[in-house]
């Protein structure tokens, strides 16, 4: 007995369901093909190099699901869920396309239901189908009674949960109906429900059968119509998304071609890449984003997935009259010719993306610190969007924070962004001996000293600590001195792309210049900058920070160290330096290598770590709005009862500095950066 070759109304049954699945099919299709259409109408970004590397990407985020099995908090366990109910489907896929292939859609169904795939499949079956129900449930009172704040209680989830929900019950229910009509030997759970069941008459049994089958399979078909239409489109884009992520180093921003591009930056959503685009229709507004992005946890308006969707949203409402407008051929004007507030005069009804889509508030909130993209399970690139958006407003607007704007006008002319200094870049070498490479070239390695350590009142004492720490251990260095500028990192991170580039490449001609091989850095901007952006531009150098070359000379046994009475110490993770970089075992070793001091970890640590709130050329702007991110911070390192804050960063160092003082802590913590505690643990031997 099947549905399919039950006559209705004159009408065989499998003529309605291969009507309908065909019906379908167009409908999916024609709309798979308009979400196609709209992605094209990004700009050019070649995905296809590494393929052996994409599968595996796929493998392990779609089919192992990867990020979604890591947990926001410690006690969420939400990805497990998740893992059931994509295996779940995955199974139930496999049963309907049998189905319709060979069984029901066919009137073949007896032929394989007793074969000895479909008996182990049926246990499978069983399997999966209490799998889901379970997490359903368990889905529904996280989303609706426990409710984490990121996750938002919308009518489409209950609808969602409510249709899977029904799908499982009624593919049980059609089994047990099915059993009570022709017994056989079945799963227990099969006879469970069957016994459920087995009350009722059968003929009435067997309507049951036939209109709950009709059901589930007019559900299936109804959800891959729905699928494209909402939040879940990302079961179709996400795969993509996911297999055509960045495989270039994390830490690169994508340069710009000075010498081709007309117009710099993206101020409308076409300008985007179409794998910029991809990233909005794959967002599963999951919300682990604005879970860990700093700015939102201080009350900031930036939220990364509330900036996804809406550049997803504006992609959907102007697109088709794009896709239109290039049809014919005409052309919006470029943002230069676009007036502020405007885009277009051919499209007006368009919104000006940045400042009315994405507000220049928003845009100029990011720290760049990567902890959204460390937790999007779909691999969604955030930051590059928000450094594109910024070059269009810096670049072609000028309209750039007047704090930061100063500290770019700094770094343009006098090669550093601290104005007000009244020191020089080599004052705090005085009674060192240490040599800049014009006066001894021949050095085994280049400290790299950077804007901060060098002319920062604060940080200048972790240069003098490094120095003193590298002659102790007999290493054989030299500095740039005034020949050394900014590496650029808070101005390609400021969206001024133009002078980043201008100094790249002035300091990889002096680099050449003197030979140099291996550079060491004490700021994870620098380094992540020289090290990883660089070779953009030509520049390949062994790139080292000194948290790893610290690490290094230990294992080698260049220093002994001493107990220093620090007493507790929790290391606070750059997210340059980590995120990034990957670096979160050195610094910990370093800190661990000195007697008598107990260490204690910050509940955010590793590549959960919580920003500072001065990446991204925040340290340069005014932070008016909500909490300061480096309060929040230095509150967590307090949380831990510590005596020292270590860092490994010069803006991690002066943030913990504010926020001790804010919170009338300096007398009783100090904020320490790696070299400091190991030159004080090294002083007696000097
Ligand atoms: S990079 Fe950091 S600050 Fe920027 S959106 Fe992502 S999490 Fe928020
Ligand atoms: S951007 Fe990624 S992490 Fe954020 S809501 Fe979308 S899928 Fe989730």
């Amino acid at each position: 007995m099947s549905p399919t070759t039950t006559t209705y109304l004159g009408i065989p049954g499998y003529v309605i369901f291969w009507g309908l699945f065909v019906l379908v099919l167009a409908l999916f299709a024609q709309r798979a093909y308009k979400l196609w259409s709209l992605v094209r109408l990004g700009g050019p970004d070649s995905r296809l190099d590494g393929a052996g590397s994409r599968i595996k990407t796929m493998l392990l985020y779609v089919f192992l699901q990867k990020c979604s099995l890591r947990r926001v908090t410690p006690r969420d366990i939400a990805g497990v869920g998740h893992l059931f109910i994509f295996w779940g489907f995955m199974f139930f896929m496999v049963s309907y396309l049998i189905y319709i292939f060979i069984g029901d859609g066919l009137g073949m169904a007896e032929l394989i239901r007793n074969s000895a795939f479909s008996i182990v499949y049926s246990y499978i079956l069983d399997i999966a189908g209490l799998l889901v129900l379970g997490s359903i449930l368990w889905a529904a009172v996280r989303r609706y009674i426990v409710r984490p704040v990121r996750l938002e209680p919308t009518a489409e989830a209950a609808y969602i949960l409510a249709l899977i929900s029904i799908l499982m019950l009624s593919y049980f229910s059609i089994e047990g109906f099915f059993l009570n009509i022709s017994p056989e030997p079945s799963t227990p759970v099969r006879q469970f429900t069957a016994n459920i069941f087995s009350g009722m008459d059968k003929s009435v049994q067997a309507g049951l059968f036939t209109g709950i089958w009709w059901l589930h399979y007019g559900l299936i078909l109804g959800f891959l119509v729905f699928i494209p239409y909402s939040k879940h489109l990302h079961i179709m884009s996400s795969p993509f998304n996911v297999m055509f992520r960045n495989l270039k180093h994390r830490g690169a921003l994508v340069p710009i071609d000075l010498e081709k591009t007309e117009t710099f930056g993206v101020d409308r959503i076409e300008k985007f890449t179409w794998k910029q685009l991809l990233d909005g229709l794959s967002c599963t507004q999951c919300g682990r984003c604005q879970a860990a992005c700093p700015a939102w946890n201080s009350g900031k308006p930036l939220n990364p997935k509330k900036v996804t969707i809406d550049l997803k949203e504006l992609l959907l409402e102007t697109g088709p009259s794009l896709l239109k407008m290039k049809g014919t051929g005409n052309k919006q004007p470029t943002g230069s010719e676009a007036p502020a507030g405007s885009t277009s005069t051919e499209a007006p009804h368009h919104p000006d993306m940045v400042s009315q889509v994405i507000t220049e508030e928003v845009i100029w909130e990011c720290t760049t610190c990567r902890a959204c993209q460390e937790e999007c399970p779909v691999l969604i690139e955030h930051v590059q969007k928000f450094i594109d958006m910024r070059r269009h407003l810096t670049l072609e607007r000028s309209q750039v924070p007047e704090t930061a704007l100063n500290a770019l006008k700094s770094i343009e002319s006098r090669g550093h962004p601290w104005r007000g200094t009244t020191v020089t870049r080599t004052d705090w070498t005085k009674g060192l001996g240490v040599k800049t490479l014009a006066e001894e070239r021949n050095v085994d390695i280049l400290y790299w000293v950077g804007c901060t350590a060098s002319l920062e009142d604060r940080n200048i004492k972790v240069a003098i600590a490094m120095a003193k720490v590298l002659q102790r251990a007999g290493v054989n260095f030299g500095i740039l001195g005034n020949e050394e500028t900014c590496c650029g990192e808070p101005t390609r991170r400021l969206g001024n792309e133009y002078l980043f580039q201008m100094l790249a490449m002035k300091n990889i001609e002096t680099f050449k210049n003197y030979g140099v091989k291996k550079i060491l850095t004490s700021c994870p901007h620098c380094f992540n900058t020289i090290k990883n952006e660089y070779p953009q531009f030509g520049g390949e150098f062994e790139v080292i920070h000194h948290s790893q070359f610290l690490a290094q000379l230990l294992a080698q046994g260049k220093f002994q160290i001493d107990s220093v009475p620090f007493g507790i110490a929790t290391y606070h993770d750059s997210c340059y330096l980590g995120r990034y970089n990957d670096v979160y075992d050195q610094p910990r070793q370093i800190i661990k290598s000195i007697p008598g001091l107990k260490v204690v970890e910050m509940g955010r640590r590793r590549n959960k770590g919580f920003c500072c709130g001065g990446g991204g050329g925040r340290l340069w702007q005014e932070e008016t709005i909500g909490e300061r991110i480096n309060h929040l911070r230095t509150q967590e390192a307090l949380d831990t009862g510590t005596k020292v804050i270590a860092t490994a960063c010069p803006y991690c160092l002066q943030m913990f500095e504010d926020g001790l003082k804010a919170k009338n802590a300096d007398e009783a913590v100090k904020a320490l950066d790696l070299a400091e505690m190991i030159e004080a643990a090294t002083a007696k031997r000097r």
